[in-house]
This record gives C-alpha cells, structure tokens and sequence, in this order.
C-alpha cells in the first residue's frame, strides 16, 4: 500500500482518488470543502492544507485547474515534501511549468512526472483515462501500478518531465484543428446538397479521417446531442497553452495562430460552458453568414 497525497478533487481529481483509495492510503485536499468530504466518505484522510496532503506522502498527485495553480500550490508545499518522495502533475499546463516545479522540487530530492490524461470525466469515473507521462523511466515504471489504477493507456512519452505536457498540448491541438477542419468540410458539403453522414462515412473511409470524423461527428454532431462532455473553455484553455508552448521554443504556429482565434470567437459566441462540438455551429454560422 502507498501513502498518497492528492491536491484537487474536482472533475477529474475526484474520481480519480476514489481510485485510489480502494488501493491505498489517500490524504486528500481541495479548496472545495465538500470535494473532500465526499473522498472521505470513501476512506480517504482529510487535510487542511496542500502542504498536509503532501506531508508523509510516497507519491503526490496534483489535479488543478491552471499552470499558475500548480506553481503557486508546489511553491507553498514544496518544504512538506518527503526526500525520494514523487510529485505527479496530472493538470493540463505547460511543459515549461513542469520543468520549473520538477527544478523547485529537484532540491529536495523530489523526482517529478508531467502525467496529463485525456479521456473526461466519464473516463475518470470509468478508470480508463488515457496518460502521457514524462519524466525519468525508472520513475515512471515505479508509478506504474498507480496509473493503472485508473488508466487504461498509460504512455512513457519522454524523459523530461515536460514532455508529458509538451504531449498532451500538441494532441489536444491536433485533435481540435481536425474538428474545425471537418466542420469546414462538412459545412461546405451540405452547402453544395451532400448528405452529413454520407459525407462523414466517406471521410472516415478515406485519408480525411480523423477522431472527429470517426468518434464526434457521428456521435455528437450529427446527431445533434452536443454532449461529448468537454467545455468550450476547456478546450480555449488547452489552445491558448499550446500557443504559449509555441512561444516558449520561439516558433510560430501558423496554422495554430488561426486555431487559436476561432476557438476564442467559439467560446464567445457559443459561451464559455457550451459542449466543445458546438464550435461546429459557430463554423457554420460564419460560413454560411446565419
Ligand atoms: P475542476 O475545476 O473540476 O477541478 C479543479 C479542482 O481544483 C476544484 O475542485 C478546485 O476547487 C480545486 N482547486 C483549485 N485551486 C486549488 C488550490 N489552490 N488548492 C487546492 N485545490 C484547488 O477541473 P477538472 O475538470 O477536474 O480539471 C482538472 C485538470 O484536468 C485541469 O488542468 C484540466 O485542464 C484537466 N483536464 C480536464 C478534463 C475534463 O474533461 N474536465 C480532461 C482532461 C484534462
């Protein structure tokens, strides 16, 4: 049994140390009283603090909002951290932020992962997130069998700790470009008397295909639900940190710059808690000029 610590109980962190709890022994903290109150009700020890969560723990896992977040609870905490123990950043932030809390960390001798998943909430309810995990090797296949506890793909991406960041972003990117990309195609082909399906079905036949072509037009698009359970801002986010990625190595994302101000007129006009696949109304309105 591992002594864990866990900082950020929401959508994701929350199911996530109800994992694993029903392995090991979880302290837990959240600013939301409540979040930590429901882990509790499933075995977990509470704490007052970040810095009593990490206190006494073998692995620490961060699950928090924003990068600034991460750096700024990692600073407050930095001194509770035991020598040897490992601090595991499962938030969405950037590489350069990693790097900057594994130096912090480095210190005292706290090795650190970049493990950002993908997969949602559902996926974190259901134990098979998807986990792209930088940071030494040795580390990461000591840390195995805590992933697994709620991962079904667990991936070594490289051996900075950055790298899992660096991963995730550009995935995240990747995946939203093709989404406006088919919305374009799919706009435009119903403009010109094309069936959506028809023309979804032939994409994924051909070299088009992509996970929107494959997983979200047919199922949340077309069908006109919506709720693939991802929010606008969400993916706002993840853009605007891939941009800033993009910054930090000095190159300039040509294609990732228009990306990133369709994704801000998106949110804006679908508001902020709109299901990401509704940017394929916001294509649409701006094509078709409805
Ligand atoms: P969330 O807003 O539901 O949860 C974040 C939690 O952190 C909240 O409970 C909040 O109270 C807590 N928190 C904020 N500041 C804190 C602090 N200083 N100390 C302690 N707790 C604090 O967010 P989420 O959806 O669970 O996402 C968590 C991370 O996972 C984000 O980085 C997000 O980008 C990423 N992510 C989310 C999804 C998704 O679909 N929701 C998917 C993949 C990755």
């Amino acid at each position: 049994m591992v002594a864990v610590g866990v900082v950020g109980l929401g959508q994701m962190g929350g199911p996530i140390a109800e994992h694993l709890v029903a392995e090991h022994s979880v302290t837990a903290f959240d600013l939301d009283r409540s979040a930590v109150e429901r882990l509790e009700a499933h075995g977990a020890t509470p704490a007052d603090t970040a810095t009593d969560a990490a206190a006494g723990a073998d692995v620490v896992f961060l699950s928090l909002p924003t990068p600034d977040i991460v750096e700024a609870v990692v600073g407050e905490a930095a001194e509770a951290f035991d020598s040897g123990s490992v601090l595991v950043d499962l938030s969405t932030s950037t590489p350069s932020t990693t790097e900057r809390v594994a130096a912090l960390l480095d210190d005292r001798d706290v090795d650190v992962l970049g493990a950002p998943v993908s997969g949602g909430p559902s996926g974190a309810r259901a134990g098979s997130l998807s986990v792209m995990v930088g940071g030494d090797e040795a580390v990461y296949e000591a840390c195995l069998p805590l992933f697994e506890s709620f991962a079904a793909d667990v991936l070594h991406v490289g051996e900075r700790p950055g790298h899992g960041h660096a991963v995730k972003l550009l995935n995240n990117y990747l995946s939203f470009a093709g989404f406006l990309a088919t919305s374009e195609a799919v706009v435009l082909g119903r403009a010109a008397g094309l069936d959506g399906e028809t023309l979804v079905d032939a994409f994924s036949a051909g070299s088009g295909r992509n996970s929107a072509t494959e997983e979200k037009f047919p199922n949340y698009v077309l069908t006109g639900e919506y709720d693939m359970g991802f929010p606008l801002e969400l993916m706002e986010k993840d853009i605007r940190l891939f941009a800033e990625f993009a910054e930090a190595h000095d190159a300039s994302a040509l294609l990732g710059g228009v990306v990133r101000n369709l994704v801000g007129y998106a949110r804006v006009r679908q508001g902020g808690e709109a299901d990401m696949t509704r940017a394929y109304e916001f294509v649409e309105q701006q094509m078709m000029r409805r």
